[in-house]
Formats: structure tokens, C-alpha cells, sequence
């Protein structure tokens, strides 16, 4: 069976390993077989960016970079730019009449990155409503499916709802509901070990991370705080190299191994990390070398990006225009 895909990334920053195992890895396999959209989330970025528009406008293509050099291929994959699709603003007002602010302010993600950027009284409307908008993303495509991470889970939850909602006025299934596809890691913790690793906390290891970043950030991981000496007993859970060899490392059978001998003690953290660190480089090197030779031609980047758009605009305004005549508000359509 054939999915409909819609994913996206906010221009906030590099894309991390956060971003490849929980998301980027499964898109790179999903667009063998399905038809698949990545949007290049620019008005979502400026949510929380308000003041700030120029983080969001130099890591427009930088994002486009970073799918490409892990494998993103524009000719499976229509690459698209969210403020180049006014039919996807245009859905957002729509569907933010079918969803009540006490809802909005419910949303665990949304809730707790409230907090955590410490808004107070001036958090910014448009941040709080940003789940609707991803749910004329989602919408706008016709998706099925949405790869993500564990962190997105309540946005897919608030886009079927407002999907039922608007069918059961309207009377009939013009808007189709979404499901996850979550990957085996779908919340890969920071370096920090304080909760995920995320643009906006700087705890991350970028695709673009030269190796000498790479081995300082593996050489400073924390391991067992109890794990003195080479012959302690160790814990192999919540110890950041063992849930990092777990996501990265291919050969199970030696992961399992290494837990089993840590566990009994003998095995020393810097060997995991020298595991870690071969993984991690032999990921990365070939990344960042594509990386970096995308990144030299500008004006490659900006045409992949338009054909992308080009393409995204007609199926998003085919989207608007149906829940327009749903609503009765398409007077001015041509029949
Ligand atoms: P920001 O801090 O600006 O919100 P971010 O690092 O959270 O950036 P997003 O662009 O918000 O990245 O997320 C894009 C996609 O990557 C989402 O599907 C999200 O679930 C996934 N993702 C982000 N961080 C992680 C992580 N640490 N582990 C697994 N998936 C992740
Ligand atoms: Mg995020």
C-alpha cells in the first residue's frame, strides 16, 4: 500500500542526529516506495523567532543541504518552502475556528515548550496556535502518514481532531485523518542528558559537525556517576553512550555484549566511547562532505527548492479550494 508523507523541519538551526533517527533515516527509506513532501518549515520558525526573521531566512538553505547530503532525493521527494504556499495560511484561518484556546493550551508539547521558553505574558499568538498550522500542513497533502518524533505525537492528535471536526460540519470526508510513524528512537535525549536534543537547547551534534566536534562532544558524555573504577559493577540505563550505541551503532549482537560485560564490570567508558565515536564518525564523514559541496552552490539549492514548491503549491491549493466549496465559499471559483 501507497502512503501520502508529510513531514517538515523548522529553519531553526542545523539538522542534529535527533533529527536522523527519529525522522530523516525513515524518509530516506519511505521515498523508495511512497509519495513523499518535506516542508521546510519557515513561518512555524518564526513562531518563537518573531524579533529575529534573519535565523529563519540563512538556515532556509541550509535545511534543503542537510536533506540532501543524508539522501533526500528531490526527484522522489518534493522539497517545498511553507511561506511560498499561501494556500497552507490560508487553510490555518479556516481551522483555527474549530479549535478553542483552552485546547491549544493543553497540548503537552506545546505546554511545556511554553515553559521552557519562559514567555510569561508575552507569549506570542501565533506560537500558540502553531499546531493548527501544522494541521494544514498535514491536510493540505492529503497525508496518511507523518514520520516524527515522540515530541510530535499530540500535534497529529490535535490535526484529527480538527479533521473529524470539520467533516462532521461539513457532512462528508473531504479532509483525511494523519498516523505516525514513529522510528525505533524517537526521542534521542541531548548531550546535556536534560530531555531531548533540540535546536533551540544547543545540545546537539549537527550533520555538519567536524570530527574534532564529534569526539569532544562523545569524549564528554556522561556514562554511570557510580562507575569509578574499571571493575565496578556498571549501569548500562540512562547511560548516554549505551542509549547512543543503541541508536547508531548496526551490530546489536556487539551492543548487547558490551551492556552484558559492563554490567558485570571489567570494561572501561572509554572503550564505549571509542565504539561510539567510530559509529558516529563514519555516519557523519560522508554527510558533511556532501554537506559542505551542496552548501557551495546556492543557486542549485534555491531551484531544487522552487520545483519542490512549484509542485506542493497545485496539491495544497487543490486542498483549499475543496474545503472552500465544503463551506460553501467558493464563489469566485471558475466551474
Ligand atoms: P527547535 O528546537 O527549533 O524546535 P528541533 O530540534 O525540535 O528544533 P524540529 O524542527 O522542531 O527540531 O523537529 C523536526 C522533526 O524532528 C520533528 O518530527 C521532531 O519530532 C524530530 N526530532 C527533533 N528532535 C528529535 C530528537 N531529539 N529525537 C527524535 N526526533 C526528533
Ligand atoms: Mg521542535
Amino acid at each position: 500500500m501507497s502512503y501520502t508523507i508529510l513531514t517538515g523541519d523548522r529553519p531553526t538551526g542545523s539538522l542534529h542526529l535527533g533529527h536522523y533517527v527519529g525522522s530523516l533515516r525513515q524518509r530516506v527509506e519511505l521515498q523508495q516506495h511512497h509519495q513523499q513532501t518535506v516542508l521546510v518549515a519557515d513561518l512555524q520558525g518564526l513562531t518563537d523567532n518573531g524579533n529575529n526573521p534573519q535565523k529563519i531566512s540563512t538556515n532556509v538553505l541550509n535545511l534543503v543541504a542537510d536533506y540532501l547530503a543524508v539522501g533526500i532525493c528531490p526527484q522522489k521527494t518534493t522539497i517545498c518552502l511553507q511561506s511560498a504556499l499561501p494556500a497552507l495560511a490560508e487553510l490555518t484561518m479556516y481551522y483555527l475556528n474549530l479549535v478553542s484556546v483552552a485546547r491549544l493550551e493543553r497540548n503537552p508539547t506545546v505546554k511545556s515548550e511554553i515553559m521552557e521558553k519562559d514567555f510569561s505574558r508575552s507569549l506570542p499568538a501565533g506560537f500558540l496556535v502553531y499546531p493548527v498550522s501544522q494541521a494544514a500542513d498535514i491536510t493540505a497533502f492529503g497525508a496518511t502518514h507523518v514520520p516524527v518524533g515522540d515530541d510530535q505525537l499530540p500535534m497529529l492528535e490535535q490535526t484529527n481532531e480538527i479533521v473529524r471536526r470539520f467533516n462532521h460540519i461539513v457532512g462528508r470526508q473531504v479532509l483525511t485523518e494523519c498516523q505516525p510513524l514513529l522510528s525505533n528512537v524517537s526521542r534521542l535525549p541531548g548531550l546535556d542528558g536534560q530531555g531531548k536534543m533540540s535546536k533551540s537547547r544547543g545540545n546537539t551534534i549537527t550533520l555538519g559537525a567536524d570530527a574534532d566536534q564529534v569526539h569532544k562532544a562523545v569524549m564528554s558524555m556522561f556514562t554511570d556517576p557510580g562507575h569509578l573504577n574499571i571493575n565496578d559493577p556498571g549501569q548500562v540505563e540512562g547511560n548516554m553512550v549505551f542509549t547512543y550505541l543503541d541508536a547508531f551503532c548496526e551490530d546489536a549482537a556487539l551492543v548487547a555484549d558490551l551492556k552484558a560485560h559492563y554490567r558485570r564490570g571489567g570494561l572501561g567508558d572509554m572503550k564505549i566511547k571509542r565504539l561510539l565515536e567510530d559509529c558516529l564518525q563514519s555516519l557523519l564523514e560522508p554527510i558533511r562532505t556532501r554537506r559542505t559541496q551542496y552548501l557551495a552552490d546556492k543557486g542549485e539549492l534555491l531551484r531544487i527548492l522552487r520545483q519542490g514548491t512549484q509542485r506542493a503549491d497545485q496539491v495544497s491549493r487543490q486542498t483549499l479550494g475543496q474545503v472552500k466549496a465544503a463551506l460553501g465559499l467558493d464563489f469566485f471559483t471558475l466551474k
